[in-house]
């Protein structure tokens, strides 16, 4: 039998979660409200390949974040431009380093492409101890790490200051992967720091706060160079007319999505209090969604029952669970449902 190269022999996949429920509420997705207007595919030149340098989209995400297309990649979802980075940068041996928990792929990744992948664990209330990092990128000597923030799952978003220090502080590549910053308080982003700090890389997705998760859409930040080295790796035609197109009509309504955000944000607060009183224990968030604990182990399993879906955490025994935020009356369904089975 044809074997696979060692490093994907004993690797776990990230399986997405396929239970068929009424509610759902595991994957961090955005309700429609972008929905493309005058789309005409007969306008478009399906029967060519795309545009491979992606520029009208890239000129378009420039002018919305004040930064030249020359600063901007756009991949196949974040997740595509987060393994671009670890193929282009990470040779087989070196380390990649992130906290734990944080998105599986920054690991999935990393042990495809041979890359020796270390974790630093969260402090008790799930935040991050920079320090800690700073020294064990040090003693590692780490090639890339990996920062998400706000962090997927728990939300936790590291202040602005204290990436910037860390990317005072050390001399490996930073991927900071801002998946969720759109539902963070203003200010709190590193996009605007790519001209300060060289070894600085942002990525950004269409898949979360623009409702768009469909298009498979994600875009980064870096300087040029960087980017230049990105370039010489990305597959020709990497991203598809029709998500081009797309991505072009949802950067220029930004307002809509500004408003979509405000709404999570003000429904994510409604949910929190209400989990709080129900004597759950939650941790603040910056995201889409919400961590929490509870001791009700079989929690998943009985939501489901109630055709409600989310995410557990941790195997069997696990108490920790994250909810996306959904619509007042999917909120409104996943609180009663919990009600009921804590009564
Ligand atoms: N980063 C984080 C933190 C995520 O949670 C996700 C999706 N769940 C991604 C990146 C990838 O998103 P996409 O590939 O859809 O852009």
């Amino acid at each position: 039998m044809i074997a696979p190269k060692p490093s994907v022999s004993t690797l776990k996949p990230y399986v997405p979660d396929e239970h068929q429920c009424a509610i759902k509420l595991d994957a961090n997705e955005a309700k429609p409200f972008l929905f493309p207007q005058g789309l005409q595919f007969a306008d478009m030149p399906l029967h060519r390949y795309p545009d491979p340098g992606t520029d009208a989209l890239k000129k378009s995400i420039a002018a919305q974040y004040g930064v030249n297309p020359g600063n901007i990649m756009t991949g196949n979802g974040s997740s595509a431009l987060i393994e671009l980075v670890i193929k282009t940068f990470v040779a087989p041996g070196e380390v990649v380093i992130s906290f734990k928990p944080s998105f599986a792929m920054f690991g999935i990744y990393s042990r495809i492409h041979g890359a020796d992948f270390s974790e630093v664990d969260s402090e008790a209330d799930f935040s991050f101890d920079l320090d800690k990092m700073i020294t064990a990128v040090r003693s590692k000597r780490a090639k890339l790490v990996i920062l998400c923030s706000p962090n997927n799952p728990t939300g936790y978003l590291i202040p602005k200051a204290e990436l910037v220090r860390f990317l005072q502080s050390v001399d490996a590549l930073v991927l900071v992967d801002e998946a969720y910053m759109e539902f963070a308080d203003q200010g709190e982003t590193l996009v605007h720091e790519i001209g300060t700090y060289t070894n600085l890389i942002v990525t950004r997705t269409f898949s979360k706060a623009f409702g768009l998760a469909g298009i498979r859409l994600g875009y980064l930040f870096a300087n040029p160079s960087l980017v230049g080295m990105l370039g010489r790796v990305q597959e020709p035609y990497h991203l598809n007319t029709i998500t081009q197109v797309i991505g072009c009509m949802a950067m220029s309504r930004m307002a809509e999505v500004k408003t979509y955000t405000a709404s999570v944000r003000r429904l994510r607060q409604e949910v929190m209090v209400r989990l709080r009183d129900l004597g759950i224990k939650t941790y603040p968030s910056s995201g889409n969604f919400i961590w929490f604990e509870t001791e009700q182990k079989d929690l998943y399993q009985k939501l489901i029952a109630k055709d409600i879906l989310i995410r557990a955490f941790g195997g069997q025994d696990t108490c920790y669970f994250r909810v996306t935020i959904g619509d007042e009356q999917e909120n409104n369904a996943f609180i009663n449902a919990l009600k009921e089975i804590l009564s």
